[in-house]
């Protein structure tokens, strides 16, 4: 299933992609007489677990087209608009770790922090802050927690995955790498766009065998697979929740592959006009424009 998260007049709500359209979940459970509050919001829907994603693809399969929204009134939101937390993991794949001249890749991750000021939706720019501290794109697949966990052993990981999405770990670079540790480049507004959709885990058999890649105005800058991971999901899962507790919603981002523009000959810095997209395979297109403060 693909769920959005959309806003309708003022209100936020939970829609999942179908053939039709988008269907609003909530007004679809109420048309079939069943309770519309797991289907409020995307948060609430997330803590249903695997039974609720079945409750939806049986309302999705007798949506009525009452419940389409018109797409003139679909304007798209992160598909998680307040994670708690944002736990994003450096150098895990082997290329981008050769490209950025560490010797040899990590024998541990290398985790580090994304506010969730730094949010973004499908629909939004990118805003490079005053200053042009040499903005970077960073192609990366985010997973989105969907039970509460602590001490989660690799082995039953998936059983708190939620889904998946495309994620842009977009990077200030003089930030970054002045100030010898990494959240200040990594968390201006507007420098974690996702989505467009989050894909329910049923939907993805294997994250491990995903191709992903960025084009910057059209032009491939990154083309690699999710199989070239070197810490892969499990690993990843147990790893942060050996010491933080994963909540509903939260978000890890798994790494980037090479071909980020800091590391090309010369180098390339995101400019206002530009169009970045993250691609990965079935997991939809991310697409952003890059405009000035
Ligand atoms: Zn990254």
């Amino acid at each position: 299933m693909k769920l959005v998260t959309y806003r309708y007049d003022v209100t936020e709500r939970l829609g999942a992609i179908t053939e039709k359209g988008v269907v609003d979940l909530r007004r679809a459970a109420r048309d079939a007489g069943v309770s519309e509050e797991p289907f409020a919001s995307t948060m609430s829907f997330l803590s249903g677990g695997d039974s609720l994603t079945k409750e939806a693809q049986k309302l999705l399969g007798a949506a009525s087209t009452g419940s389409l929204v018109p797409s003139a009134n679909l304007r798209l939101l992160p598909p998680i608009p307040r994670p708690g937390k944002i736990v994003a993991v450096g150098l895990n794949y082997r290329d981008h770790a050769m490209e950025s001249g560490a010797a040899q890749p990590p024998k541990l991750p290398i985790l580090f922090a994304k506010f969730p000021n730094s949010i973004s939706g499908p629909e939004d720019p990118i805003v490079i802050p005053v200053g042009g501290p040499q903005v970077d794109w960073e192609a990366e697949l985010a997973v989105v927690i969907g039970q509460k966990g602590k001490a989660i052993p690799a082995a039953r990981a998936f059983e708190y995955i939620a889904g998946y999405m495309p994620l842009n770990d977009v990077s200030a670079r003089e930030w970054q790498f002045g100030d010898r540790q990494w959240v200040r480049g990594k968390s201006p507004d507007t420098f974690c766009p996702i989505g467009p959709h989050l894909t329910t885990r049923d939907d993805v058999p294997d994250p491990h065998s995903l191709a992903i890649c960025s084009r910057v105005n059209g032009r491939t800058m990154q083309n690699s697979n999710t199989s070239k991971l070197i810490f892969n999901v499990p690993y990843l899962v147990e790893f942060i929740s050996a010491a933080i507790t994963l909540e509903p919603g939260d978000i890890i981002a798994t790494g980037t592959p090479e071909g980020v523009g800091v590391f090309r000959k010369p180098p390339i810095f995101l400019k206002p006009g530009d169009v970045v997209e993250i691609e990965i395979e079935r997991l939809g297109i991310l697409r952003n424009p890059v405009v000035a403060a």
